[in-house]
């Protein structure tokens, strides 16, 4: 297992007991650099509000590795990324959700937007889609 560089972690900043919620309200994911953000700051989902769960990368060595240093390099550089997930990411609904409020943005109706809204709090409300997705 490669260990991790130093160079690739920020510092972490100290959490003071705050939440963070994810500010776009169709993003249900969120990869800040590993150990930056405070591993006792819950972070909730733009899309649901769940709290969501996290694979830590430089605890365990199991988190997401994204892109690799140039090739000329000796030792290919690996950014580390902790993971932070919904726990409902998968489920249709919030799938739903997701795509409703692509359609919402979209649209230049007002009754459209008012429509969209509805079925949006119905859904979250819910946790069932409305349609198959
Ligand atoms: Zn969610």
């Amino acid at each position: 297992m490669e260990e991790l560089s130093k160079e690739n972690v920020h510092p972490s900043r100290p959490s003071l007991g705050k939440t963070t919620h994810i500010k776009s309200d169709t993003q249900d994911y969120y990869r800040p650099t590993a150990g930056f953000h405070p591993k006792d700051e819950p972070v909730y989902c733009g899309v649901c509000q769940a709290k969501m769960n996290v694979e830590f990368s430089s605890s365990s060595g199991q988190g997401l590795a994204i892109g690799t240093g140039n090739k000329t390099s000796v030792r290919p550089q690996r950014t580390l990324y902790d993971d932070y997930r919904c726990p409902h990411y998968r489920d249709s609904w919030h799938k739903q959700v997701i795509m409703l409020r692509h359609e919402k943005k979209k649209s230049f109706s007002s009754t459209i937007r008012d429509i969209l809204e509805k079925e949006i709090v119905q859904i979250i409300g819910s946790k069932e889609p409305t349609v198959e997705v």
